[in-house]
Parts: structure tokens; C-alpha cells; sequence
């Protein structure tokens, strides 16, 4: 047997359910619109916000550009046949002559880059050969003192000239130039006192410390490479305003990796040049 449905006809009840069903379909449909009418709204604001701010950064970068370039100027632009600007990096080497120099000297010949010596009177007495070499390639001489003996260098106040006059009459005779450059060993800070200093100023002594210490000397690695480059860039985010000398040592591991340091600031845009008399020293 065939089961007939009968169609009844819609309640009352049913109709007006289902209205108010179309009716609170239709707001949402229209609150879901006006939502994403918002949005967009909301995202373009965000688009000319982030526009603006970036200019705002830009400028704001610009002007520490500048600033930096004005104290640059007053560090190192004295001397006009120089290029400097933010980007130019002082490679140092302390405590050298030594076996190693004339690998470092190697290095820094197949990059075309100069770099600055501070070198030591009895060093420089046993390896004259590596000092010719350097001084005669253009690199910068400067003078490091005799002893490298903390108790010794700063014991009197006429101890620290008098290191560094027997330093330049040594280097000297075997390079005929007589530099004012010095850098005492272990830094200015915080041995050399007020008195010390003086009395190297008196005699025409010019001393330099550093921004980037590659630790190097503690390392005896390649980690001194990303050692520089983190210092780098702290550097450059902290204090864009201070040059960039960066202390290494004539040692071994130095000159290893020293192809691997100067090919990675060349990639960074960096250039270099080397430290002269000329410029306003950088002192702690
Ligand atoms: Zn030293």
C-alpha cells in the first residue's frame, strides 16, 4: 500500500520563522560586508602608515649618516688625498714583527688592502727583512715600545716615552721614518696615566686605541672572523658615530684566517685605509 503525504499548508508559526530567519540572515550578510569595508579601510591606513614611517627612517638614518660623516670628517678628514667615509676599516697589527708577517703581508698584498704596524723595538731587530717589506708595500708603521711588560711600560711617568723613543730610534734605522704613531701595549685604558700622557704628547707622540677588539689573541682561531663581524655590527647600530679600527695581532691564526676577514668586509662594502698623523687620534 502506497503511503499518500498530504501537503498541509504552512502554519502561521512556520512563516514567521522563517522571516525572521531572512531577516537575521540579511544582517549578517550586511554586518560580514561592512566588516570587510573596514578592513580594507583599515589596511590601506596601515599601507600610508608604514610608507610614511619608512621615510621617517630613512630620514632619520640620513641624519645619522650625516652626523657620522661630521665626526668622521673631524677623526680623519684633515688629510684631503684620503678617502673616508663609514664604510673605511683600520686593520691594526700589535706586537709583530714576526716568522708570520711576511704570510700577513701576503694576504693583505692579494687583497690591495694597507694596514697599520705597531710594532716592537726587539722585534723589529730580529725580523728588519719583514719591516723593510712592509714599510717599502705602503703600509703604516707605528710603535708599540720595548718591553710589552705592564709593570715595566707604566712604572713611571717618563716610562711610556722613554719605551717609545728607543721604539722609534730602532724603526728608524731600518725604515729611515721616524713615526709619531704609537699604541701602548694592552691599550691606554687603564694603565696609562694623565702624567703619561703628557709627557708622550710633550715628546710629539701620538696614541691610538681601538673600536673592534678581535680577541685574537684569545681565540687562536678562525673565531675571531665572526668575532669582528659581531662587533661590527654592534658597533655600527651602537656608536655609528666612531671610526672603525679594528685590533689583530701578528700571529699564526691571524694571518690564516685574515683571507677570510677581508673577503667578507669587502662583500659588506667595507674599504680600508691605514692610520696616519694627520688625523684626530681615537683615545679611550
Ligand atoms: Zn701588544
Amino acid at each position: 500500500m502506497q503511503r499518500v503525504t498530504k501537503k498541509q499548508p504552512p502554519s502561521n508559526k512556520m512563516l514567521l520563522s522563517k522571516a525572521i530567519g531572512l531577516v537575521i540572515l540579511t544582517l549578517i550578510l550586511f554586518f560580514i560586508w561592512d566588516m570587510s569595508k573596514t578592513n580594507m579601510q583599515a589596511a590601506d591606513q596601515k599601507t600610508e602608515m608604514s610608507v610614511s614611517s619608512e621615510f621617517r627612517d630613512t630620514s632619520k638614518s640620513l641624519k645619522a649618516k650625516d652626523d657620522s660623516s661630521k665626526t668622521l670628517d673631524a677623526h680623519f678628514k684633515v688629510n684631503h688625498n684620503k678617502k673616508i667615509t663609514d664604510q673605511t676599516i683600520f686593520l691594526t697589527f700589535d706586537d709583530g714583527p714576526s716568522a708570520t708577517s711576511n704570510q700577513l703581508l701576503d694576504v693583505l698584498k692579494a687583497h690591495q688592502v694597507k694596514a697599520t704596524f705597531f710594532m716592537l723595538g726587539p722585534q723589529i731587530k730580529e725580523y728588519p727583512a719583514a719591516v723593510k717589506r712592509l714599510h717599502k708595500e705602503g703600509h703604516q708603521v707605528g710603535l708599540h715600545g720595548i718591553t710589552h711588560d705592564v709593570k715595566r711600560f707604566y712604572q713611571k711617568s717618563d716610562s711610556p716615552v722613554n719605551e717609545m723613543k728607543e721604539n722609534q730610534r730602532i724603526l728608524g734605522s731600518v725604515t729611515g721614518e721616524y713615526t709619531p704613531l704609537v699604541r701602548t701595549p694592552y691599550g691606554s685604558v687603564p694603565h696609562l696615566t694623565n702624567e703619561q700622557k703628557t709627557r708622550l704628547k710633550q715628546k710629539g707622540f701620538i696614541y691610538w686605541d681601538w673600536t673592534i677588539d678581535s680577541l685574537d689573541w684569545k681565540y687562536k682561531s678562525s673565531k675571531y672572523v665572526p668575532e669582528v663581524l659581531n662587533q661590527l655590527q654592534v658597533l655600527e647600530t651602537k656608536y655609528p658615530k666612531e671610526p672603525k679600527i679594528i685590533l689583530l695581532h701578528d700571529q699564526p691564526a691571524t694571518a690564516t684566517y685574515l683571507n677570510s676577514l677581508i673577503t667578507q668586509l669587502k662583500a659588506k662594502g667595507y674599504t680600508f685605509e691605514v692610520l696616519d698623523k694627520t688625523m684626530k687620534p681615537f683615545q679611550q
